[in-house]
């Protein structure tokens, strides 16, 4: 697209660049490692969302995965209608809040209890807190390329050389803190057991059971399945990150791939329905352990906000009438990637594809992705390119090749098809370029 007709959000950036550190609140949003302007939104509808110059893409981001059932859905809204005629917060419990507990209770293997919070890195956060406070011992290892959210603990990555022991990867975490945090490689259950030895104090092992934040990487079920072992050979708890994948993958999260039980959940996302709120919970007697039943703190001003609590609610409920949704989600999610696939090929451009319910990755590589180093291989200067031309062609990828693309109840085999289409196109003109 030339600068014309993208004006309105090169304006916006600039002018949210004189307040907002970097024009953004979230850095990804900043399109640092794709170029180009991000896109100002004005509003969104189904498939699609509107930029403020009215220009339309067909959105695979959905918000980074909250917004199963596309964008203002017609249901969701009505509900947050009522909801807001009584009341925006009233720092006090209401039924609802434990309606959507059952929800979640209900349908997670494991969870006997959950406590809602607003944000996906509050619930790592907490669960961090409960697991080491259950454990009693102080060392976490989590898995290099899986995200859970920003806190300092989790802000670490792998030291160099075999040092398991985590350096941050963030200014301002002290290393008193990060060296608690060990970074084990995903898919390698050896790698675990290094860690396991050579802190003889982890106490917590946290997972993206489906990693989705170093683009699409599902976890080997035997690799999942021996991890549980190892933490119950060596008593640690185990966290299983579902903010992604939870009513996502399916309307079990991973359970159903897996059949792996974690000790305890963390949770948000889909179960917002676009709204701040996110959970973490588990077994009954390490949930227990919280503030005001045990002695771990942890609380929220806004936590279980009744606006929130409406949009997730109504989100899980159309779910739930219909949970064959679920199958044709992963079907739209099969035929975008067979057909890029068959694209690739075609116009000899390497790729590697996931799908996991209504969770599709792609990478441009060549060899099999099963962890972090093999992701990074990928190569991010054809993606930025891809990337900026889908763009121009009115299709919203994220601005990164590290993202897992989603697919909504508002796609279906034209939308996908024509994406292909576009794909094809752009494959040709990157291709003579
Ligand atoms: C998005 C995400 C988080 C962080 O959630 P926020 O709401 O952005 O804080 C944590 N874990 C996983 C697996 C996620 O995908």
């Amino acid at each position: 697209m030339d600068d014309a007709e993208i004006m309105g959000s090169i304006n916006d950036f600039n002018e949210a660049k004189q307040v907002i550190p970097g024009g953004v609140n979230s850095p990804v949003r900043a399109f640092l490692s794709v170029g180009g302007t991000p896109r100002f939104i004005k509003e969104a509808q189904g498939a699609y969302i509107i930029d403020v110059d009215g220009n339309p893409y067909i959105d695979f981001v959905q918000s980074y995965g909250p917004l199963i059932l596309g964008h203002s859905h017609e249901f969701v809204i009505k509900e947050i209608e009522h909801a807001l005629k009584k009341g925006l917060s009233y720092g006090a419990p209401t039924e609802s809040e434990t309606k959507l507990a059952k929800e979640i209770v209900l349908n997670s293997e494991g969870v006997d209890k959950v406590r809602l919070v607003n944000s996906g890195t509050e619930a790592t956060m907490s669960a961090i807190r409960l697991g080491r406070a259950f454990s009693g011992r102080d060392d976490i290892i989590k898995f290099e390329g899986c995200y859970h959210g920003h806190s300092d603990s989790l802000l670490v990555k792998s030291g160099s050389g075999l040092a398991t022991f985590g350096e941050t990867s963030s200014k301002g975490v002290i290393a008193d803190v990060a060296k608690h945090t060990l970074v084990a490689r995903y898919n390698d259950i050896d790698s675990v057991k290094a860690c396991i030895e050579a802190s003889k104090n982890v106490g917590v092992v946290i997972i993206e059971p489906i990693a989705g934040n170093m683009g699409l990487v599902p976890a080997d079920v035997g690799f999942l399945q021996n991890l549980r072992q190892l933490c119950d050979k060596h008593n640690i708890v185990l966290i299983i990150d579902e903010v992604m994948s939870g009513f996502r993958a399916s309307f079990k999260g991973s359970y159903p791939y897996y059949k792996v039980v974690g000790d305890l959940y963390t949770f948000g996302k889909v179960i917002g329905g676009g709204m701040p709120l996110a959970a973490f919970g588990g077994r009954g007697d390490i949930m227990d352990l919280l503030s005001p039943v045990g002695g771990v703190y942890q609380a929220g001003t806004l936590s279980g906000n009744p606006i929130a609590v409406t949009a997730g609610l109504a989100t899980l409920s159309v779910l739930k009438k219909d949970l064959s949704v679920y199958d044709r989600l992963e079907s739209l999610a099969n035929r975008f990637a067979t057909g890029f696939s068959q694209l690739a090929k075609k116009y000899d451009v390497p790729l590697v594809t996931a799908v996991r319910g209504s969770m599709v990755g792609f990478f441009f590589n060549d060899t099999s992705v099963k962890d972090w180093d093999s992701a990074a291989k990928s190569d991010t200067q054809f993606y930025a390119r891809f990337h900026s031309k889908m763009l121009d062609k009115g299709v919203n990828f994220a601005p990164s090749q590290f993202e897992t693309s989603f697919i909504c109840t508002a796609f279906d085999n034209v939308i996908i098809d024509s994406v292909l289409e576009k794909i094809e196109a752009c494959l040709q003109e990157l291709k003579s370029e």
